[in-house]
């Protein structure tokens, strides 16, 4: 439930109404927005109904959180939205992610090179999967240990922060060694005992929607992280099954505006795996980034004839640079500032006077 205080409630009033809340064993969350100040109050739902606070000094009124999601709901923010810090480059709001780089950590060339690249093309981390969710069991699996090596030499690097999927809890802590963002995969968006370690983890999670979940219970799988205190929170629209057998998956852009309705997490879209086909990949997310995503994950290789997995899709690094120009005046359509290095200081949207950064 949401405790609406008055505009002229004391720091007295808010610690009595927070401490009330504690007492049952239930949490309180405060968050301050343009015109009310609310305390959020989550937890078991009939201890939640007999707090009565209606009333209580300070309160200016009480109302439900209807949405089966709290913490991930809009409601509790208000206009606000989450802007996460990530390495010092920050997504959500009015900043836009650029996440780059390989489907899966194949070699220290091909990552390196890869890293290199998108870095100097503008992007704002480096993806690349050490832990391999693949439909057979006889595929290539990942490098695992020895790939999460690799990441953390791509980092030391380029400065670049890393994106990388965690399947299994038990390889949590090397995942927690190198990644500055846990990526939990589509396939794994409903295992909820992987959603509490990462939440418990603190650190920041990037959650794909499952092939075939509505947006309520991606923002399910998402309060299962908030709950555990990790509010760094993004999600990502991927691409769902659908009758339509064009293509891999079906791009649900309209997901898009409706989840930033919804909640004031940062949403991504991975214009990647949805079409499976590197030519769809740009116009995919040209509509995504003008259509208010914070941010594009897209999959880039040097070789991807030689891919070891999803080479029909990954763009080429030698195109990168000039894609990732596009997708920035897309986003900038939509009213976003990007976060790109140039050499060491902060570039926003529209800043490419570097020739190192021209198209
Ligand atoms: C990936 O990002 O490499 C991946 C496997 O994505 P998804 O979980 O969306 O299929
Ligand atoms: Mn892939």
């Amino acid at each position: 439930m949401m405790i609406v205080m008055k505009q002229d409630a004391t720091e007295d009033q808010f610690r009595a109404v927070i401490n009330r809340i504690e007492s049952i064993g239930a949490r309180a969350r405060r968050s301050s927005g343009v015109e009310v100040t609310t305390i959020a109050a989550i937890g078991d739902r009939e201890h939640i109904a007999r707090l009565e606070l209606d009333g209580s000094p300070g309160v200016d009124r009480v109302v439900p959180i209807l949405k089966p999601y709290k913490l991930a709901s809009r409601q509790i923010c208000h206009d606000a939205c989450t802007v996460l810090e990530i390495g010092g480059r920050k997504v959500g709001g009015d900043h836009f992610a650029l996440i780059a780089g390989p489907c899966t950590v194949e070699s220290r060339d091909q990552l390196l090179t890869t890293a290199h690249t998108v870095d100097a093309g503008g992007a704002t981390m480096l993806r690349g999967g050490a832990y391999k969710p693949r439909t057979s069991p006889y595929a290539f699996q990942g490098l695992g240990v020895e790939g999460l090596g690799l990441l953390a030499e791509a980092k030391a690097r380029t400065g670049l922060p890393i994106v990388t999927e965690l399947m299994d809890a038990r390889d949590l802590e090397p995942v927690l060694e190198v990644a500055d963002v846990v990526q939990i995969g589509a396939r794994n968006m409903q295992n909820y005992a992987l959603l509490t370690e990462v939440g418990r983890s603190g650190c920041p999670v990037l959650i794909k929607r499952g092939l075939s979940s509505t947006l309520e219970e991606l923002l399910m799988a998402a309060e299962y992280v908030l709950k555990e205190g990790n509010e760094n929170v993004m999600l990502c629209e991927r691409g769902i099954r659908t009758f339509e057998t064009a293509y891999r998956f079906t791009l649900d852009l309209t997901a898009v505006p409706v989840l930033k309705e919804l909640s004031h997490l940062p949403v991504i879209v991975d214009p990647s795996h949805a079409p499976g086909r590197r030519d769809l990949v740009e116009p995919l997310s040209l509509a995504a980034a003008a259509a208010g995503a914070d941010g594009i994950i897209v999959e880039v290789h040097p070789a991807p004839e030689e891919a070891i997995c999803d080479g029909p899709q990954q763009l080429r690094t030698e195109d990168f640079a000039r894609y990732a120009r596009k997708v920035e005046a897309a986003a900038a359509v939509a009213g976003k500032t990007s976060f790109r290095r140039r050499d060491g200081v902060v570039a926003e949207i529209g800043d490419v006077g570097s020739s190192r950064f021209a198209a």
